[in-house]
């Protein structure tokens, strides 16, 4: 039986060509809204992991990563570690000097007709991606300059080297915005607001322990989930509004948008504060629509490295570091992906930061375990979180494809900031 979570929700769009052969037709823009109605419905379980039931990653006062792949590390030891590195002249210091990651303007779809999935990358962790179904979904929007907490007018942590490429308000369809964790790279309270701002209607979907923070920033169309939970989303023509609507031909009057929406798992950490770490859970996402899968891996460690001497590899197999089986999971039981959107970058030093970002070869070991069958690389290229030069991941990321005997491009490729590509 369906359970229906949400009542009905009006939804907004300004060139609804994709949702009706008559709207279709329309040579300029209606004059009136088409409103359409969202609901979010419980989707009957489907196989999952026998591990999945233990809710290993539930915690007494949080979450955890229940895997050997994981490695917690004390903010305070990672903040000695780097400030010693800096003392004794380890340190890299990253190069932002322009030029670096090419920004330009995206071009969005002027409607909902795509006949292709189509994807744009708009800096760090956010892709905004089109579905053939005419579903449009933002992942880890974050559009400020800076990305930390705001103190009154101010808001602290790294400034960014490149410009977004656009500002929410240039986007013209949000249906929902999926959030991979809490850390301010991927969930910033001024976009948040400007979503909701241009797009009243959009829907939320956060891990758990997320709830909360959607609705002390006075928004209420958020769906929490746990790992391994799904949702069926539908986005209705609103009966007795929007433009009059003529059957055309034998065509079905009602042109509904479907997606299944998946919590899957990954290995990272969450906070916003220093009093808060694990307190929220973490997660990548996999979304279906109009016949095409996208996995959305979020921010996610695959290993955990300890110190290599220099100039050895990490992956050789004399040291076998473990690695974190939920992806595998993912691949076995929800796969294949059209599409795997994968974190890329913010992983130097390894044995500092790998057992929460995955570098160029990590990745592409999550791209082949979660079965994707083409990729782009993400969560580099907008700010300085580590040590690596700001260019280094994409040529790790064609050195990882030559040792995986994968082509160095049209698989797993990164793009320029603001560039769609269709799959
Ligand atoms: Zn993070």
């Amino acid at each position: 039986m369906r359970l229906l979570l949400r009542s009905p929700l009006t939804w907004r769009t300004q060139y609804p060509r994709g949702i009706h052969p008559a709207i279709r037709n329309m040579s300029t823009p209606p004059t009136t809204e088409v409103l359409y109605a969202l609901t979010v419905a419980k989707f009957p379980a489907r196989p999952s992991p026998e591990d999945v039931l233990k809710k290993s990653h539930h915690a007494q006062n949080g979450f955890r990563n229940p895997w050997e792949s994981f490695r917690d590390l004390q903010s305070r030891d990672i903040m000695q570690t780097m400030i010693s590195r800096r003392l004794n002249g380890k340190a890299n210091t990253p190069d932002t000097t322009p030029p670096t990651v090419t920004v330009r303007k995206p071009e969005f779809l002027p409607s909902r007709d795509t006949p292709k999935l189509r994807a744009t990358w708009l800096g760090h962790a956010c892709y905004h991606v089109e579905f053939p179904s005419g579903l449009r979904v933002l992942f880890d929007p974050v559009f400020d300059a800076r990305c930390g907490p705001c103190c009154g007018p101010f808001q602290l942590g790294p400034k960014r080297f490149t410009e977004p490429p656009c500002q929410i308000k240039d986007i013209p369809v949000i249906d929902a915005v999926v959030i991979s964790h809490n850390h301010y790279d991927h969930l910033s309270y001024p976009t948040i607001l400007e979503i909701v701002k241009r797009h009243p209607n959009c829907h939320f979907f956060a891990p758990l322990g997320n709830k909360s923070w959607f609705h002390s920033s006075g928004i209420q169309n958020v769906t929490e989930m746990d790992w391994w939970d799904e949702r069926d989303i539908e986005l209705s023509p609103k009966e007795g509004k929007g433009p009059q609507v003529e059957p055309v031909g034998e065509a079905p009057v009602t042109a509904e948008i479907k997606a299944r929406i998946s919590c899957l798992p990954c290995q990272h950490i969450t906070a916003r504060s220093a009093f808060d770490k694990y307190k929220t859970l973490w997660a990548s996402w996999a979304i279906e629509s109009g016949g095409s899968k996208v996995y959305f891996a979020g921010d996610s460690g695959y290993r955990s490295v300890d110190e290599v001497p220099e100039g050895e590899d990490d992956w050789d197999p004399k040291y076998n570091f473990p690695i974190c089986p939920a992806f595998k999971q993912v691949g076995e039981f929800r796969g294949p992906f059209d599409l795997g959107l994968i974190p890329i970058g913010a992983y130097a030093p390894r044995h500092i930061f790998s057992p929460a970002h995955s570098d160029p070869h990590d990745a592409v070991h999550i791209f082949k375990d979660t079965k994707c069958r083409k990729a782009l690389g993400m969560h580099w290229g907008t700010w300085v979180l580590t040590e690596e030069d700001v260019l280094e991941p994409p040529k790790k990321l064609k050195e990882a494809l030559k040792k995986h005997d994968l082509a160095e491009t049209g698989v797993f490729d990164v793009c320029d900031i603001g560039e769609s590509r269709e799959f």
